[in-house]
């Protein structure tokens, strides 16, 4: 069986209430930021689905016994946001998954060659088998970051299989590098967009969304 990227952009109204009102250019900045905390948090929603770790348990109610299913809090959770950008996604994400420990990554875009170099990496020196990963990437454009932290993850021993990319607007450029060298992914996304400017910039997108998310 071949392998392939899949990616999920959810139906839901919500979702497709948040990124209008995110991509409108004169949303002012406090409310650019909660359209991602609820962005983050529709998305988070849709991408733990299948993901979280499940036991299965009897509980007693009030009448009888039950079979029940509860999270398994022995597999351990991350949440991966990458800086700025990533920050904004963090409140909705973490709303759905407390008990998920936050590992930041700070990846700044060179504007003129569009690679991305790391100046904060908070991640752990390895990731016990089976950790659950959600990565927050608003932006998946060229594709330099998402790629910087898949490195990074996996040579932290993460399986890709268990990674969850949840990202607001994604394009062609990234996804197709993602789909070359991690088919095992999911990604979990509000838009797939046409293509990028010549400054690597989404088009339509919503422009630089840690300016826009910190008011900068
Ligand atoms: N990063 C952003 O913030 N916006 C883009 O359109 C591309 C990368």
């Amino acid at each position: 069986m071949t392998l392939q990227l899949r990616v999920y952009v959810p139906d839901h109204p919500l979702i497709k209430h948040w990124l209008a009102v995110a991509r409108d250019r004169d949303t002012p900045s406090v409310l650019f930021k909660s359209a991602m905390t609820e962005l983050g948090r529709w998305l988070a929603y849709e991408a733990s689905r299948y993901w979280l770790p499940t036991e299965e348990a009897t509980v007693q109610s009030p009448l009888a016994e039950s079979p029940a299913t509860f999270i398994n809090p022995q597999v351990p959770m991350a949440i991966v946001p990458i800086l700025r950008a990533g920050l904004a996604l963090i409140e909705g994400a973490q709303s759905l998954i407390p008990l998920a420990s936050t590992y930041h990554l700070g990846l700044v875009r060179n504007e003129e060659t569009l690679e991305a170099s790391c100046y904060l990496n908070k991640l752990p020196e390895q990731f016990a088998p089976q950790t659950r990963i959600l990565i927050l990437e608003p932006m998946l454009a060229t594709g330099g970051s998402i790629m910087t932290a898949m490195q990074e993850l996996v040579a932290r021993n993460a399986q890709p299989e268990f990674i969850r990319i949840i990202s607001i607007v994604t394009a062609p450029p990234a996804l197709q590098q993602l789909s070359e060298n991690y088919p095992q992914l999911n990604v979990y996304a509000a838009t797939i967009d046409e293509g990028l400017n010549s400054k690597g910039y989404i088009v339509p997108g919503l422009g630089d969304a840690g300016d826009r998310a910190f008011g900068t």
